[in-house]
């Protein structure tokens, strides 16, 4: 049985851990052409070689989607390797939380520039091809931060905001050519990032736990929580979904209070 993405062309960006390579995973099992486009060579590599010995279909490109040229490099190489991309999951990103005016002005830009700008410079570099091919979707990793605020995390849910805005807006200007622009917005995910946060409390396990119980099934989400949802907005499951945001948080962002 044809996988449900059989066939696609799919660039993962950040694929080389955490919700990008459970993405990308489940793509190849899916029957995908996986481009795996990470800043982690080790990492990027690693993925993409475990995919390949698996019998799936993988090519890990080494990019930084802070950096234009990079990025038109990575298209060229997976359009040489496997055709003209179908999928654009932009998952890359950064944790900046930082006190608004403690922040220095490069946190500000680091932020932005993987976070929002990153994502906008992808877009551009494969939407000219899908609107040639008259078909194309592209799937934004945003956040619960694109709708909520959790004081001491600035400016990333500045950025996160943004990109839903950047979702919305291509979703609108390339709908009649045949193109969708979804957003998934996770809520606590276990994968290094929310790792990394947690140990920078005194007690991390004690973070973990408080992060499990704000949440109403009392555990946070996993990284192919959020791949199951790529997949299908990304196949032809979705074929009328457009501009928008799935929420994938456990119900924790309708709770008002426990
Ligand atoms: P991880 O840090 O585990 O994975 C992100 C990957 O992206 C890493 O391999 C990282 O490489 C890579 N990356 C970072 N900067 C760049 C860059 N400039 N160009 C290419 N690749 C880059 O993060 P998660 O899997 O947790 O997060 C993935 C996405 O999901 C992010 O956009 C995040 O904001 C979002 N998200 C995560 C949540 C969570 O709870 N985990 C919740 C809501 C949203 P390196 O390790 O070298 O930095």
């Amino acid at each position: 049985m044809p996988g449900r993405l059989a066939d696609k062309v799919a660039i993962v960006t950040g694929a080389g851990r955490g919700i990008g390579e459970a993405t990308a995973r489940l793509f190849a099992a899916e029957g995908a052409r996986v481009v795996i486009a990470e800043i982690d060579a080790a990492n990027g590599r690693a993925v993409a070689d475990d995919l390949a010995a698996r019998g799936q279909q993988a090519l890990f490109v080494e990019t930084d989607v802070t950096r234009p040229e990079a990025v038109g490099r990575m298209v060229a190489a997976a359009t040489a390797a496997f055709g003209t991309p179908e999928v654009l999951v932009n998952n890359a990103g950064i944790n900046v939380f930082r006190d608004p005016l403690a922040m220095g002005e490069e946190d500000w830009k680091r932020c932005m520039a993987v976070d929002l700008e990153g994502v906008w410079s992808c877009c551009r570099a494969v939407l000219p091809d899908m609107i040639a091919a008259g078909r194309g979707a592209i799937v934004n990793i945003a956040s619960c931060h694109a709708f909520n605020i959790i004081p001491g995390c600035f400016p990333y849910p500045v950025a996160k905001h943004g990109l839903l805005g950047l979702t919305r807006a291509l979703g609108i200007e390339y709908a009649a050519n045949g193109i969708r622009v979804n957003a998934i917005c996770p809520g606590y995910i276990e994968t290094q990032i929310a790792i990394d946060y947690w140990n920078g409390f005194p007690d991390p396990q004690a973070e973990r736990r408080r992060a499990c119980d704000l949440h109403p099934p009392r555990r946070i989400g996993r990284p192919e929580e959020v791949g199951w949802t790529a997949v299908f907005l990304a196949s032809d499951e979705a074929p009328f979904i457009n501009a928008a945001a799935i929420v994938i948080d456990g119900g924790r962002s309708v709770l008002y209070h426990e």
